[in-house]
């Protein structure tokens, strides 16, 4: 059985057509046992769940949200409350005062709205900065110090998250192939921007879309391994691109 851990938006999102027949395919792969899906987004758990009811997403059997820091399993519903060995596990070392600070006095600097600020992700936006890359650098010098209990996630020249050193996408990812006793050599994953970069550092194993942000596709290149696909198509049709190529579909049935 594989494991498909995938981002949302841009990587699935874009082209509905193209995510109507992955969508497709992958309910193939699920129906027999063959496929077990992790969404890896920043979405809420509630836009998840709107997503497969209104945009053709396919059905998840987990879902990391807030950028790899809250873990869902079935039965997933907008009430679902997050996995409380995972919370508790980051909790331990992550301070949101703490965090906050590494923020102060950049010129420019906007928070990001409540409802992506949580007790474990702290985030804003940089984009008004005079130069983004520079005062995401100078966040980065800060948190360096404390790299043993935060991390900092640069993403597509507008979103900076400080988040729990133990947390990520590719941390929590890891945390569910233990916890469901999945077959950790048989994990792809797929993304399209900066927060998706550390699955790919994690499992080396998966699809860039061809709309990929320029950070993730070098990030691809510099891992420079058999197992990373740089799709020649966008979006859900790159996905469906990589999965072909790297095994998990086979033959032509759509
Ligand atoms: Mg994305």
């Amino acid at each position: 059985m594989w494991t498909i851990a995938s981002d949302i938006d841009g990587t699935l999102t874009g082209d509905r057509e193209s995510l109507d027949q992955l969508t497709r395919r992958i309910h193939q792969l699920r129906s027999t046992g063959q496929a077990y899906l992790i969404f890896s987004t920043g979405r809420r758990l509630d836009q998840v769940l709107a997503g497969v009811a209104k945009e053709g997403l396919p059905e998840p059997d987990a879902v990391l949200c807030q950028v790899g820091t809250e873990v869902y399993l079935p039965p997933l519903t907008e009430h679902s409350k997050p996995l409380e060995a995972w919370r508790s596990h980051l909790l331990q070392t992550y301070s949101r005062e703490e965090a906050e600070s590494f923020l102060s006095g950049i010129d420019g600097l906007e928070m990001q709205p409540d409802e992506f600020n949580t007790e474990l992700k702290t985030s804003c936006y940089l984009d008004r900065c005079p130069d983004p890359d520079s005062a995401a650098l100078e966040v980065r010098r800060r948190v360096e110090l404390h790299a043993d209990r935060y991390q900092v996630i640069w993403s597509s020249g507008r979103d900076l998250d400080i988040l729990p050193a133990a947390a990520g996408k590719g941390k929590a990812i890891r945390f569910l192939v233990r916890l469901m006793n999945l077959d950790a050599q048989r994990v792809v994953v797929a993304g399209d921007t900066g927060n998706d970069a550390t699955m790919f550092e994690e499992f080396r194993c998966g699809v860039v879309v061809a709309n990929a942000r320029s950070e993730l596709v070098e990030l691809a290149r510099s891992l420079g391994e058999d197992g990373v696909y740089l799709a020649q198509r966008p979006h859900a049709g790159g996905v469906e691109e990589g999965l072909k190529h790297l095994g998990v579909f086979d033959g032509d049935v759509t």
